[in-house]
């Protein structure tokens, strides 16, 4: 990096300036995959020091990656084309509450789990969930449109964000929408920007819309014997006339995982667990479940335990957030998708799934937000072997392929990245792909935010998770 820009930037970071190798190396990963070491490192806590470093890279025409948590599960926030990270993980100062207007206004870096028990406090609720919540920042939430296990009711951040403030490409600050939920004020750039991956904007602050706690939940574990009938059972549930507000699926090598991992007594010869909550009135969640029930053993599934008491009940949502540490306690590489499907075809993508494990001969895992069609086919890898890394590529071409060809989608809520880019043409098509990067050009003309994401390089058409 020249030294004219690294003075530059001395003079606005101080010793926030990260220049040393072993500092940098450490900004060099996310969850997912590649290592990229940056050429330097800002930690912001400011609407203008943001500006005044992307004045910077504008001049000398130099990549930004925005960074939260790193907790990405495609590469969001890795520099791949070397140039400046932007950490905002220190960023933490605003976390306001309004509890009359049901709003909290928060700066990026702020704890998603934070946010949740600031709202709860006031006995409200900030219903995006991701499961990674306790590390993962608000600003990344936001860059991926990120989802979890309440989304089958609540809906995804998108559903909660009223307002943003942002430093554009040209290093200019713009407000997009407000304090209010209704505002139709021009175009809605506040849902442009989220799930744009840091690729439009760097988002400084936000305003986010709360709503009523509910009351009391119920929750219960459904075992399957078969993955089919699970699969066929979610249309089932949710046509029932009742909205649960959770419901998650756990087939037998991840129910098997979490027993290796914590011993909670689980069914392992189970082909398929499915959890469901109901949330809401206490008087009325029993004969919420009574339903459920009702409606499962009209296609012959009558194994369903629900939890008597709060003990219970948290020891069953303990079995889905142990699932992603069961797996990578296992060994290996964890490389987990997110491909989505509509509700009816879900029967389908497992079985597609099993298919596609036995073809390959390799070891995946399937475990996901059931409600939203969006399963999460975890393959476990040993990087080092070449052989098996070509069959995982292969592997989650096909998946993600299949998952296309049912209606469904690359991502429901892990991001683009750089692990899925190869494949945005066979979803969105030339012109679709080709209506995204005119929006990109536009507003980041010289190509400085995030560059390297979503879009395909020239001639890239296929994963690579390893090269040579
Ligand atoms: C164990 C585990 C469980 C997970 N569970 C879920 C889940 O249930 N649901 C889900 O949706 N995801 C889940 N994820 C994925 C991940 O946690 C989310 O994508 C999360 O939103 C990333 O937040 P982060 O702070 O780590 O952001 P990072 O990974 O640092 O960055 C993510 C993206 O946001 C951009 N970005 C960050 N800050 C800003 C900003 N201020 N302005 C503009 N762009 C910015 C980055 O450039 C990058 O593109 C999980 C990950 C793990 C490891």
């Amino acid at each position: 990096m020249e030294k004219i820009i690294i003075d530059k930037l001395n003079k606005i970071f101080k010793e926030r300036l990260l220049k040393a190798v072993d500092e940098r190396v450490s900004y060099s990963y996310d969850a997912s995959f590649g290592q990229h070491i940056p050429d330097l490192v800002v930690q912001v806590l400011s609407a203008e020091e943001v500006q005044k470093t992307v004045e910077i890279a504008d001049e000398f025409a130099i990549p930004i990656y925005p960074r939260g948590a790193s907790t990405s599960l495609s590469g969001g926030p890795l520099p791949v084309h070397g140039g400046i990270v932007m950490d905002f993980s220190q960023w933490t100062q605003k976390l306001e509450i309004y509890p009359e207007d049901l709003i909290i206004k928060v700066s990026p870096g702020v704890k998603t789990g934070d946010i949740h028990k600031l709202a709860e406090q006031y006995n409200l609720m900030y219903a995006p969930d991701p499961s990674s919540s306790s590390i993962c920042t608000i600003g990344g939430n936001l860059a991926e449109n990120a989802g979890g296990p309440r989304g089958v009711k609540y809906g995804v951040t998108k559903d909660y964000v009223i307002g943003l403030e942002v430093v554009t490409a040209a290093g200019k600050l713009i407000r997009t929408g407000g304090c209010t939920v209704k505002n139709v004020t021009g175009y809605d750039l506040t849902k442009l920007l989220i799930g744009s991956e840091g690729t439009l904007g760097i988002i400084t602050e936000a305003t986010l819309r709360l709503i009523p706690k509910p009351l009391d939940t119920m929750t219960a574990m459904i075992i399957f014997d078969d993955l089919y009938t699970a699969g066929k059972s979610i249309s089932k549930i949710l046509t029932a006339g009742v909205r649960p507000s959770k419901m998650e699926i756990l087939d037998q090598n991840s129910i098997n995982k979490v027993e290796d991992y914590a011993e909670l007594n689980l069914p392992r010869d189970a082909a398929a667990i499915i959890l469901v909550e109901v949330d809401g009135d206490p008087e009325v969640l029993p004969k919420e479940l009574s339903v459920i029930k009702k409606a499962l053993e009209e296609i012959g599934v009558s194994n369903v335990q629900v939890a008597e008491n709060k003990d219970q009940e948290q020891k069953l949502w303990q079995v889905r957030k142990l699932v992603s540490p069961a797996i990578v306690t296992s060994g290996y590489t964890k490389i987990s998708e997110d491909a989505t499907v509509p509700l009816s075809k879900i029967p389908d993508m497992f079985k597609k799934i099993d298919e596609i494990k036995n073809k390959y001969n390799l070891n995946i895992v399937v475990f996901g937000h059931a409600g939203d069609g969006n399963l999460h086919p975890t393959i476990n890898t040993n990087m080092r072997d070449e052989e098996e890394v070509k069959r995982v590529e292969f592997a989650v071409e096909e998946i993600f392929n299949y998952a296309i060809e049912l209606g469904g989608t690359l991502s429901g809520e892990h991001g683009i990245g750089t692990m899925k880019k190869a494949f945005m043409l066979n979803e969105v098509g030339e012109d679709g792909l080709d209506f995204q990067k005119a929006i990109k050009k536009a507003l980041d003309p010289k190509n400085i935010l995030n560059p390297g994401k979503i879009f395909p390089e020239e001639g890239e058409k296929r994963l690579v998770l390893r090269n040579g």
